[in-house]
């Protein structure tokens, strides 16, 4: 039967046989419905045509105004690996001519996680599901151990690597060229972009993005790890930069972490490094999949307070040239020109900022979605709502996000050229992150009472005498840009 296959399903494991009869759809409300980045908007067109391109007479590629026309036109039955969004499902379900199979493209099937969440009993951590994923598919496993006898190897290495060779960047094509003038053509009829255009960053293509994954296995995958580092000038560090490739279907991820296990084995990495990655990808890519379905709408509707507000504008369309805060600036500009961050700078200032200031989650996890190349409503619930929440899901994540300034200017070369200073909370030169840090705390005390990995930072609070004025100051900086 013809497989149809979503812009996020384009690599080879999505199909039962190379010549397998493909349906390729590309709906154009998709883009009319909500102002996504640019250059995501470009990588999703140009994915989709290249594996049209690709497979030639195996394809039935269609430019259509939505996927009910996509699929009237097309008129034959069908069959579609399960999708990504809740929205996707109720829609493929509802159709009467598309087969619906069980999900592809993580390591772990939705039955075994239940399964395995079930007869924990609600207390579903993400790090005995790192282990239990591990066992169940022999990774970095020496017998019924695991590899170095630890489940999680801290980064020994204190050295920074420096001048690690940039990822390839892709060479754009006649395609590339198409999608540029059909997304031009779309912006003058009105549909909104946000970001910049610019050179395609990343791959479109499995064999692109095999490319990207072999230079990130030689060169980066021996340093990997150094998570909470932010530079200025450097935006990759030591980051895979794969999640495009994962999200997009092109790179299959136990194969890859296989792949980074053998060079463990063969010394050409550290086993903290690989371990690490392995955690990326087969614990927490995994884990925030699984929990999306397995909580279902629940989750993010949770979340939401009263009295939490709207994203304001200036964040929402990335004007970092508004923002005086040279951390949080840098990384709305990085998210303009490129669509892309690295996960420290999404967690410790563009994540924890809207945490500081009381956005709301849902808005922030549509916000990830669409101004990030690798944006997807399945990983952002988890990475933002969890980090919104900050722990109080503690029968199910491990996680907690909230930051002061000082703790950016541990982690980065920001603070020294900022006319803010990360040590001040209270006053003109008071950083607002450690302004926002200390009010949000403050607001945020009742709620974090007894949970332990707060127990600290409220003794801390407990001691800080201006802390009524902090929250003055910190209410009038409101959600103006900093
Ligand atoms: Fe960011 Fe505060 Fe450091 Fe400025 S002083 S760069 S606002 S953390």
């Amino acid at each position: 039967m013809r497989r149809w296959l979503f812009a996020d399903q384009l690599g080879p494991h999505f199909l039962d046989a190379a010549h397998q009869p493909v349906l390729l759809i590309e709906s154009k409300a998709v883009f009319r419905r909500r102002a996504f980045h640019r250059q995501k908007a470009h990588l999703v067109l140009s994915a989709i045509r290249h594996r049209a391109a690709e497979l030639g007479d195996h394809a039935v590629h269609l430019k259509t105004e939505t996927y009910r026309e996509g699929l009237r036109q097309y008129g034959e039955v069908v069959e579609v690996c399960h999708p990504t969004s809740r929205r996707a499902r109720d829609f493929v379900r509802a159709q009467e001519k598309v087969t619906v199979l069980p999900a592809r493209g993580f390591v772990t099937s939705q039955e075994d996680f239940a399964t395995w969440a079930d007869r924990r009993r609600g207390a579903a951590r993400l790090d005995d599901f790192y282990q239990h994923a591990r066992q169940a598919h022999r990774v970095l496993m020496d017998g019924d151990e695991p590899a170095g006898g630890r489940w999680q190897v801290r980064v020994a290495d204190a050295t920074r690597p420096r001048e690690l060779p940039t990822p390839p960047t892709p060479v754009e094509d006649d395609i590339d060229a198409e999608v540029r003038d059909d997304l031009d053509r779309w912006a003058a009829e009105g549909v909104e972009f946000i970001g910049r255009d610019g050179p395609r960053q990343f791959p479109v293509t499995r064999a692109e993005a095999l490319d990207r994954q072999q230079h990130f296995l030689v060169h980066r995958l021996p340093h990997f790890g150094r998570s909470d580092e932010m530079l200025a000038d450097d935006p990759w560090l030591a980051h895979s930069g794969l999640s495009t490739s994962f999200n997009l279907g092109l790179l299959e991820p136990l194969p890859a972490v296989r792949q980074a296990e053998e060079e463990y084995r063969a010394g050409h990495a550290p086993l903290s490094s690989v371990e690490r990655f392995a955690r990326q990808v087969i614990g927490w890519r995994d884990y925030l999949w699984h929990l999306y379905w397995y909580l279902d709408a629940g989750y993010p509707a949770g979340s939401q307070r009263p009295g939490q507000g709207s994203i304001p504008e200036w964040f929402a369309k990335l004007d970092a040239e508004s923002v005086h805060a040279r951390c949080l600036s840098n990384a709305l500009a990085a998210v303009r020109d490129s669509g892309w961050a690295h996960h420290a700078v999404r967690q410790a200032l563009l994540g924890n900022y809207g945490v500081q200031r009381g956005w709301r989650p849902t808005e922030m996890v549509d916000w990830f979605q669409r101004a990030f190349v690798d944006g997807q409503e399945w990983a952002m619930i988890g990475n933002v709502v969890g980090m919104a929440r900050h722990a109080e899901l503690g029968s199910v994540t491990t996680e907690a996000y909230a930051v002061s300034g000082t703790h950016i200017n541990r982690t980065s070369d920001f603070c020294g050229a900022c006319r803010y200073d990360p040590k001040q909370r209270l006053g003109a030169d008071a950083c607002p992150f450690t302004g926002g840090y200390w009010a949000y705390l403050h607001q945020a005390r009742e709620r974090l009472h007894g949970n332990v990995r707060m127990t600290r930072a409220l003794k801390q609070l407990a001691q800080i005498p201006d802390v009524h004025e902090i929250v003055t100051q910190e209410r009038a900086r409101g959600d103006c840009a900093p």
